[in-house]
């Protein structure tokens, strides 16, 4: 069947994002074309970076890591394997491509399902009516509409002054396409991406050393990134601590002899690794859609498009959603969410606008830390020390006893305002299936949930989750907060 993927993927890329929106939108109206402009041809299937170079091949990666140590954990719990037991990248890279094309497939049928019209051009803006679509063999489409909503995402960045960075380094776009393994690597970044990637990496039994130029996880609570990057390291994986990469070079044996900078005692450093994986943050592409000239305001660091809170844009009936979008949060979610909102507003369904509030994510490390709403530090920052409360616990997952397993990452921290019925301001979890628990408590904090709410809840035993309803130990107090029994 996917003998002619090529040929289908042509016909298939440019619908992406009509994906998200409706079809009633254009039935309805008869006036909005949500035109799909895609900007580097056939490299992807249809569904964007998350199907096809993000959350999709990264879970099901993640996922590998994963079971490499449920088989270790199955020993202790009677399973006869073998002491020595391998991880086959081919192997898992084709179940996940297989994957990943079945989901271009499907979108493609969702899409001839609604109606909706896909065209595979490279889009250009004319005007806030018009878009000039680029064949691949150079033939020119005009079209116009209504309304025009630009949600062509965002790409990997590579640094531009490290000689040697672009030639002879990968990103994110091309880790989860690789045939072959990708050996020895060198991950540099200290993000979501670059310590998804890690993670996985090294969960799959590959060396791997990840190098931070200042902090983990910026943006996040700093003790739950700190819980991530220990958990990292006590399973092998290296850090390269307040380091810069200085440069890449290939030497004779095909190695990549990466030289970088220590900043703390000024050293310098030289490894060789089979790859460099530059994870430094990614990038919209917003000069090639001409933009500029339509006056379509930019923020000029990020390139990204200035939006409205209803997604528009500083030019009329030119709209925007998704990682394009100035300030937005880069999450599949929230750009489904919003891209659904807008379609119905533009059809004059709804005058719902997106609530970029209190949405819940989970950073895959293996160890999955999720949270919602704010850090400890943010908290802090807004309502000072004396205005928070904070509930913590160090847990033991059940299955992690028989396994022997080290539980020191396990962690869950609620952080309340202080007083009254203490409304929590941010839920932070780090364990086993993070992103499946906070799911459900994101719905809670999305109503208001207190503390008092948490504590009246009856937990759901014997689970990770429920020692969340069951935090009772201040960090204020400074006692130990260890859960103990069962
Ligand atoms: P990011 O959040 O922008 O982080 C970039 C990282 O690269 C930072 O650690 C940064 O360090 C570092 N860096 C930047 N330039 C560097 C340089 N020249 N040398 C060394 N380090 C450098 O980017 P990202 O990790 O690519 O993630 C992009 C977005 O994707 C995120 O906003 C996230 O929302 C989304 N995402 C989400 C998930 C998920 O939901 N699980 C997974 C992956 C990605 P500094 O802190 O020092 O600047």
């Amino acid at each position: 069947m996917w003998n002619h993927l090529p040929k289908v993927k042509y016909i298939l890329q440019s619908i992406v994002l009509q994906l998200f929106l409706p079809a009633e939108t254009l039935r309805f109206t008869g006036e909005t074309k949500c035109i799909s402009l895609c900007l580097t041809g056939t490299k992807w299937g249809l569904g964007g970076t998350c199907v096809n170079v993000g959350c999709i091949p990264k879970k099901l990666m993640h996922q590998a890591a994963l079971l490499g140590t449920a088989v270790k954990d199955a020993k202790k719990y009677g399973w006869q394997i073998p002491d020595t037991v391998s991880h086959d990248w081919p192997t898992m890279a084709e179940a996940v491509h297989n994957h990943v094309k079945s989901l271009n497939w499907g979108h493609r049928v969702q899409l001839q399902d609604k109606k909706v019209k896909y065209m595979n051009l490279k889009g250009s803006l004319v005007d806030e009516h018009t878009v000039r679509g680029l064949s691949k063999a150079g033939k020119e489409t005009i079209l116009t509409a209504k309304n025009i909503v630009i949600a062509t995402g965002g790409r990997p960045k590579y640094p531009t002054n490290i000689p040697g960075a672009a030639e002879h380094g990968i990103t994110s776009d091309d880790i989860f396409w690789l045939k072959k393994s990708p050996g020895k690597t060198l991950v540099v970044g200290a993000s979501y991406v670059a310590l998804e990637c890690a993670g996985f990496l090294k969960g799959i039994g590959l060396d791997t050393t990840v190098m931070v130029r200042s902090i983990a996880l910026r943006g996040f609570d700093q003790q739950m990134a700190g819980l991530v990057t220990e958990y990292m390291e006590a399973h092998g994986t290296r850090f390269a601590w307040k380091s810069v990469p200085n440069r890449v070079d290939k030497v004779s044996s095909g190695a990549l002899q990466v030289t970088w900078t220590d900043t703390q005692t000024g050293s310098e450093h030289k490894d060789t690794f089979d790859s460099v994986l530059w994870a430094v943050g990614r990038a919209p592409e917003t000069k090639a859609l001409g933009l500029d000239k339509l006056g379509v305001q930019l923020n000029k660091q990020t390139g990204k498009i200035v939006v409205g809170p209803d997604e528009s844009t500083s030019v009329p009936n030119i709209y925007a959603f998704g990682d394009i979008g100035e300030g937005r949060p880069e999450l599949t979610p929230t750009a489904i969410k919003a891209g659904k909102l807008l379609a119905r507003r533009l059809a004059g369904q709804s005058t719902e606008l997106m609530n970029y509030d209190n949405v819940p994510t989970t950073v895959f490390t293996p160890l999955e830390y999720s949270c919602v709403g704010l850090s400890e530090e943010e908290a802090e920052k807004r309502h000072g020390k004396d205005g928070i409360e904070i509930y913590h616990a160090f847990y033991k997952p059940l299955e992690f006893t028989v396994a022997e397993r080290d539980a020191s990452q396990c962690y869950i921290k609620v952080v309340c305002e202080q007083g009254g019925t203490g409304k929590i301001l941010g839920l932070h979890f780090t364990g086993p299936n993070a992103g499946e628990v906070a799911q459900g408590f994101a719905v809670g904090f999305q109503c208001g949930a207190t503390y008092s709410h948490l504590i009246q809840t009856v937990g759901i035993h014997p689970t990770c989750a429920e020692e969340m309803v069951k935090v009772h130990i201040t960090k204020r107090s400074g006692l130990d907060a260890t859960v103990t029994g069962c």
